[in-house]
């Protein structure tokens, strides 16, 4: 996504599945190490440990700040991409959302920036490679990223003065929290309504059916703790706090002793600490507040049911959602928490895993329940197992099962193999680098941090792997926890979720009744206040602001030429190999495409499920929970997928492919071949068991994701009539795609699936259509050369390959579709054609894109209309430039806008600064630090060379105001546009003859 979404679920979430995935260099070394050590004054700071972590290669410096107390964690480590986040504890003891509203608010401007959204600001004037800010269920964090030492301090200046010195005005928060205000706040005719950011935003979380089964099972695990509220906001709990509230909660938690810093990457600590100090200096160290986190254990385990909306996409009789919660260990044991999660890893994940076998394989629920795992985001830990698309008969089933596993388990352990391959994926991880490590580490020990744990007790996998083999040796090490966490624990819940079908319309009635009951408690004063504040409001968002006092990167801080990466071309038994060799850590990164025949769009529609196929449904002499233990043994994993891309000199020229993608240690090359050709030759079709296991939880799993990511359902239904490959692309993972695999799960008989599975299965993957890039160390090479030849010649390698039977010319259609489905608030997109990558006016329509939603859209569909977001994106690689919005509660007020755009761009001067700042955020994302294994795979998948690239970049630099305007006029103006909507059934849009209305299933 290329706007930056404030959005808190992702981080409220910790999952449980997530191997830490961390990174190691050859050369370590850091100087700290010998010139520190506990006790040390630096800056105004005391150290307190100086540890190495040599599995991650990284120095990890913990202080205090003297004078306030406020933490500070250094990790010193060999990467450029440095971190920068400062947070603070933010309990709460009320579900008003007030560490949420106030994470938005304290970024509406501040003592030295008094602009309005000077971090929106900043995306434009910086080379950040991530900017944002989180609110957990106990915390607040505001994080950023950047390579660049200038940007750095910019960014440091901006964020500090926005914790500590944010102006909070009252209508900020009016505009971010919540407000009454008229439907058209220039009219006061018509009704007053409730609006603000943060309202519309958790009302649209809380119509996601899972984010509200997580949330409130995990609330009622903690009754009488601050984890029974919601950090985020209920909405009809949001209206009851006010503006003086929020400023209170700043001044009490947002203050230095009640502060975390963390600073990692290469520069240096000393730096960090002289700047933050001097922020810091006019503060004391004052008292933070105590806030309730400990549980009285239950002595008996509860039941608790709760309803949401009847989900139309989904089979009526299975939207039941149950599982049973298991209060864990305390957190600050980081030694259980570690055992805990491996535990939660051996029970749940994967086709190996006695849950999946017990539970998803009987088709007892379509996947598992979205609070499913361990979760050690509190300051006790909860284990949760449970389905979602049970049956409402079954529910009670479930339950014996799961206590049935258990039993089992404890009985006869786990299998050496699994524990073996847990532990494989643990070092596999460690070696894998990423670009983002210095986040992934932050997002790891976070949570830990502001519950009493030694963040840097975290970071020492190794130390837990060593006492975690010495224990299992000892015996009963899984067993003993099973019988004291799961079988012989009073505090647990048993928790369903049943659809309502009234539940929308309660939902609504209540907002009504909320709404009057505040409308007719106003006075006249309170009346003629709301009608100002409206007014005012609109004509904020309207005001053109002097920016200069916030700092800023110039164009000349974009290095005129890109990073090169050297790729070598071979062939290997006629197949073209790209090799890129580099330092990996001793891991080997495989990837393939093998181009499509065309295909009907009949066929073509199964080609999803044919990837999923190759690593779910085993061979006729293995299962594939044999062969997944394999996977997790030998291999990081393995995927296949389906990839549509277009041709770089033509957007109707498409090509589509099966991408087989995998890695693992160099020293199980051999294995990791293997077993990808075994899974291509021998997948057993025929097994349709767990067909029908894969089909729905494919289906639920898409139902999910139209709900979580409507906006990108909508982009690309509106571009499917526009390019070939979006047609594809829409057959493949669009709204077609969630309606074929729900009709697929309905169909009893699997007959004929079996039959298109098996024709694809006889029409793909072979030898000539293939294409390989291996990305590995100098001295794995050869051992890849010689695994590789015999995959490739394992393959079938038919004289005959289909050739492109006569296919339509593709023309593109103008159309304007309407899905009615059951959210509160709507996603909409709306395309048009551009230019293929090459073309010289991609550039100008990118830096277009950028301008307008920076200047106009994000304004009037964020600001005015109370979408949580919005604006224009140009896909360069796909020639496609869409407007879109997310949770969207005025869709209609949003096609107006969308209409506007153009005139509004054509007449908009733009200064050289607003270039600039376009172009910055451009470049944010090309140069955006990648990991090893993505690179070079622009040349591979898309055939975009590093002179193309290059190209691209000087285009993008010179981009001028007159460039501007004649991409507008030429693909905006006079160039027609498809639109997608999906949300709520509105009657204007039904009765509108020009819209096409898509009923779901039809
Ligand atoms: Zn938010």
């Amino acid at each position: 996504m290329s706007s930056q979404l404030f959005c808190p679920s992702r981080f409220l979430r910790q999952g449980s599945k997530s191997v830490t995935t961390i990174l190691k260099n050859k050369s370590f070394y850091s100087s700290y190490a010998k010139t520190l050590a506990p006790g040390d004054q630096l800056h105004g700071y005391r150290v307190q440990q100086v540890r190495q972590v040599p599995e991650l290669e990284l120095t990890a410096i913990a202080l205090e700040h003297e004078a306030t107390g406020a933490q500070h964690l250094h990790i010193d480590r060999e990467d450029s991409n440095n971190v920068f986040a400062v947070g603070f504890h933010t309990p709460v003891s009320d579900s008003t959302g007030v560490p949420h509203i106030l994470e938005h608010t304290t970024l509406c401007g501040s003592e030295k920036y008094p602009v309005r959204d000077p971090f929106f600001k900043m995306l434009n004037r910086s080379l950040a490679t991530f900017m944002n800010a989180f609110t957990a269920s106990d915390y607040t964090i505001y994080p950023f990223a950047t390579t660049n030492p200038i940007d750095y301090a910019n960014l440091r200046n901006v964020y500090m003065d926005a914790a500590f010195h944010p102006r909070l005005e009252k209508l900020d928060f009016k505009q971010e929290g919540w407000r009454l205000e008229h439907e058209d706040p220039t009219d006061t005719s018509t009704p007053i309504t409730f609006k603000g950011v943060v309202y519309n935003e958790m009302k649209g979380q809380t119509s996601d059916a899972n984010y509200l089964y997580y949330i409130r099972a995990h609330e009622s695990m903690f009754p009488g703790t601050t984890y029974e509220h919601s950090s985020g906001g209920e909405p009809a709990r949001i209206p009851d706090l006010t503006h003086e509230q929020l400023v209170n909660f700043h001044k009490t938690h947002y203050n230095p002793s009640n502060a975390r810093f963390y600073t990692y990457g290469n520069f240096p600590l000393e730096d960090h600490l002289s700047a933050i100090q001097e922020r810091l200096s006019s503060f004391k160290r004052v008292d933070v507040p105590y806030v309730n986190k400990k549980v009285t254990p239950w002595t008996e385990p509860r039941k608790m049911s709760s309803t949401c909306a009847f989900d139309p996409l989904s089979p009526p009789d299975r939207q039941t959602r149950v599982s049973l919660s298991f209060l864990g260990n305390e957190t600050r044991d980081t030694f259980e928490t570690f055992s805990m999660r491996l535990l939660s890893y051996l029970l749940l994940d994967g086709h190996a895993s006695p849950m999946y076998k017990a539970l998803i394989d009987t088709n007892l629920g379509s996947e598992f329940s979205a609070n499913t795992g361990y979760d050690s985001s509190t300051s006790t830990s909860c284990l949760s197992i449970g389905l979602q698309g049970v049956k409402d008969s079954d529910v009670a089933l479930v339950q014996e099962r799961i206590v049935q596993v258990l039993n089992d388990v404890k009985k006869e352990g786990f299998d050496n193999k699994r524990i073996e391959a847990a532990i494989h994926q643990m070092e596999l991880g460690q070696k894998h680098k990423t670009a983002d490590f210095g986040l992934t580490l932050m997002h790891g020990i976070t949570s830990g941090w502001f519950n009493q744990v030694d963040p840097i007790d975290l970071l020492e996998i190794n130390k837990n792997i060593e006492r975690l083999k010495q224990e299992l040796a000892e015996g009963d090490f899984f067993e003993s926890r099973i019988d004291k966490y799961l079988l012989n624990n009073p505090h647990q819940l048993i928790f369903t979720m049943q659809p309502d079908q009234e539940y929308a319309t309660k939902l609504s009635k209540a907002e009504e009744q909320r709404l009057a009951d505040k409308v007719n408690q106003l006075s006249d004063t309170d009346k003629a206040e709301i009608a100002k504040d409206g007014k005012q409001l609109s004509a904020n968002q309207d005001k053109v602001e002097d920016l200069s006092c916030l700092p800023t990167l110039e164009l000349n801080d974009i290095s005129p030429k890109m990073k090169r990466t050297v790729l070598d071309h071979t062939g290997l038994c006629n197949t073209p190999v790209q090799w890129r060799t580099t330092s990996t850590n001793g891991i080997t990164y495989f990837r393939a495409i093998s181009s499509l025949p065309s295909l009907q769009d009949d066929l073509k529609v199964y080609l999803p499920l044919f990837c999923d196929a190759l690593l779910s449904l085993g061979t006729r002499t293995q299962s594939m929970a044999e062969i997944d233990e394999e996977i997790r043994l030998y291999t990081g994993g393995l995927r296949a997928s389906t990839t549509v891309s277009t041709s770089h000199s033509d957007i109707d020229h498409t090509e589509e492919g099966i991408a087989l993608i995998g890695n693992c240690l160099d020293r199980n090359v051999d294995k990791m071949y293997d077993i990808l050709s075994k899974l291509i030759l021998e997948t057993n079709f025929d097994d349709t068991e767990k067909l029908k296991t894969l089909i729905i939880g494919n289906a639920s799993g898409l139902v999910n994701s139209v709900a979580e990511a409507g906006h990108i359902f909508a982009r690309t239904f509106a571009a499917s009539s526009l390019t070939p490959a979006m047609h594809n692309a829409e057959l493949l993972s669009g709204m077609t795609q969630v309606t074929f695999m729900n009709q697929l799960a309905a169909t009893e008989d699997l007959t004929e699936v079996v039959a298109k599975l098996k024709t694809i299965a006889a029409t793909v993957l072979k030898q000539p259509t293939l294409r390989v890039a291996v990305t590995c160390g100098e001295d794995a090479v050869s051992a890849n050369e010689s695994a590789l030849s015999r995959f490739i010649t394992s393959l079938p390698n038919d004289d005959h390959v289909p050739q492109h039977q006569h296919s339509n010319v593709f023309v593109p259609k103008y159309a304007k579709t309407f899905f009615p489905l059951p959210f509160s608030v709507n996603f909409s997109a709306k395309a048009y054609r551009g230019v293929p990558y090459t073309h010289a006016d991609g550039a100008k329509l990118q830096v277009l894109s950028s301008l307008m939603t920076n200047h106009y859209l994000h304004r009037e569909i964020r600001e005015k209309n109370g979408a949580y977001g919005g604006g224009a994106r140009y896909a360069g690689l796909n020639g496609l430039l869409s407007f879109y919005s997310y949770r969207d509660p005025r869709t209609l007020e949003t096609l107006q806008t969308y209409a506007s755009a153009t005139d509004w761009i054509l007449q908009r001067q733009f200064t050289e600064q607003e270039l600039t700042e376009a172009k910055l955020s451009i470049f944010q994302g090309v140069d955006a630090p990648i990991s090893v294994s993505e690179e070079g795979m622009l040349q591979f998948v898309n055939g975009v060379s590093d002179d193309m690239r290059q190209r691209r970049r000087e285009q993008l630099l010179a981009v001028t105001q007159n460039d501007i305007r004649q991409v507008a006029e030429d693909y905006l103006k006079t160039n027609e546009a498809s639109m997608a909507i999906l949300g709520e059934a509105n009657d204007k849009l039904m009765n509108d003859s020009s819209w096409t209305i898509q009923q779901f299933g039809q």
